[in-house]
Formats: structure tokens, C-alpha cells, sequence
């Protein structure tokens, strides 16, 4: 039955972790809106966004989104967002070694209290800024393939592979049951 496999809307919950600074809100924004504020305030606790994007087999998915707050003081609230999540996004900034290492301990901390079914990305982004990489595409290949996460280099400043990193998600996520 073909009605069956053109779901008109399947809502996903989707969470982004990762270091303050690593620019998970500049990826929502471009995400969303299209754009790149440089000026980007810093996000208080969690904000909340949603986009719906079509697929090539005519499904639609709408991604609710929490960009939550990277600051150690806010590390408490983070199971809130993450626990009822379908999907965990753990974004480092490739110029920053220090939340490379940060955005593993993100990792573990998903795969010990997210749900079990909890599907996940690594976002190496900031890609634009090549000259000050720090964190080479191999080790984020890497710690991906260790942890079974989808992998992929962003840049919100020049919108390269924005949408791709949801479009992957979407696709990598089981079809609800009609
Ligand atoms: P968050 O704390 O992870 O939400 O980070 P923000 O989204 O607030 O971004 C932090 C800073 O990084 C801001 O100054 C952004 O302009 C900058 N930024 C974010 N994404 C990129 C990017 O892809 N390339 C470059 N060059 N700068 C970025
Ligand atoms: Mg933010």
C-alpha cells in the first residue's frame, strides 16, 4: 500500500551537545533559517527550534530541535533534552582539540544514560577555517566509527553540509510504522 509509505509527517526530537563556542546554535540558525550571524548570543539553558524537510522518497520530517547550552553550569540539565531525544547531534569545532576530547565525553555520557535506540552524529565543524585545524578529518572518522555515529564536517558560516548533516539523519532513522 503505497499510502502507507508516504507518511505525511514524522516528528523527531533532536538534541545538540557539545563545548559552548563549538557553534551548535550557528547550525541551528543556518539550519533553519538560512542565515550566519557572526554576533550569535550566547544560548541561556536550551533553545528550542523546529524545520520540516522533505526527502527524496516524498516523506517529510520535522525536527524539533534543542540547541542546548555548552557551559559546565548548564551540564546538569543536559539529560532533559537528551533523554526523550531520537537523535543526538555532538558537534566539536575542528580548530579546537579541547572540545574534540569534550564532545567524546558527550559520547559516553549518551551511551550510558540516552536511550538505547538513540541514533548519533559527530559534527566536526568551523570546516571553513582549514588553516587553523587542529583535529584532522581521520580522528573524527575515527572516534565515529568506534561509537557506530554517522560523521560529517560542517561549516555554518558558509553553509556547507548543513543540510546534508540532517538529510543523513533523516535517512538513517527507522520509518515510523504506519
Ligand atoms: P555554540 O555555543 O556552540 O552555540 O556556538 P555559536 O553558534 O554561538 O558560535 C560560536 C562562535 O563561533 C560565534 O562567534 C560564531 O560566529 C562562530 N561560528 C559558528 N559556526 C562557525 C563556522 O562554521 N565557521 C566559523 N568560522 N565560525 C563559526
Ligand atoms: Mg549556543
Amino acid at each position: 500500500d503505497t499510502d502507507i509509505a508516504v507518511s505525511p509527517k514524522h516528528h523527531l526530537q533532536l538534541v545538540l551537545l557539545g563545548d559552548s563556542g563549538v557553534g551548535k546554535s550557528c547550525i541551528v540558525l543556518r539550519f533553519v533559517r538560512g542565515q550566519f550571524d557572526p554576533t550569535s548570543k550566547v544560548t541561556i539553558g536550551a533553545s528550542f527550534l523546529s524545520q520540516t524537510i522533505a526527502l527524496q522518497d516524498s516523506t517529510t520530517v520535522k525536527f524539533e530541535i534543542w540547541d542546548t547550552a555548552g557551559q559546565e553550569r548548564y551540564a546538569a540539565l543536559a539529560p532533559l533534552y537528551y533523554r526523550g531525544a531520537a537523535v543526538a547531534v555532538v558537534v566539536y569545532d575542528i580548530t579546537s582539540p579541547e572540545s574534540f576530547a569534550k564532545a567524546q565525553y558527550w559520547v559516553k555520557e549518551l551511551q550510558k544514560h540516552g536511550s538505547p535506540d538513540i541514533v548519533m552524529a559527530l559534527v566536526g565543524n568551523k570546516a571553513d577555517l582549514d588553516e587553523k585545524r587542529e583535529v584532522t578529518t581521520q580522528d573524527g572518522i575515527d572516534c565515529a566509527e568506534k561509537n557506530g555515529m554517522f560523521f560529517i564536517e560542517t561549516s555554518a558560516k558558509t553553509a556547507d553540509n548543513i543540510n546534508q548533516l540532517f538529510e543523513e539523519i533523516a535517512k538513517r532513522l527507522p520509518r515510523p510504522s504506519a
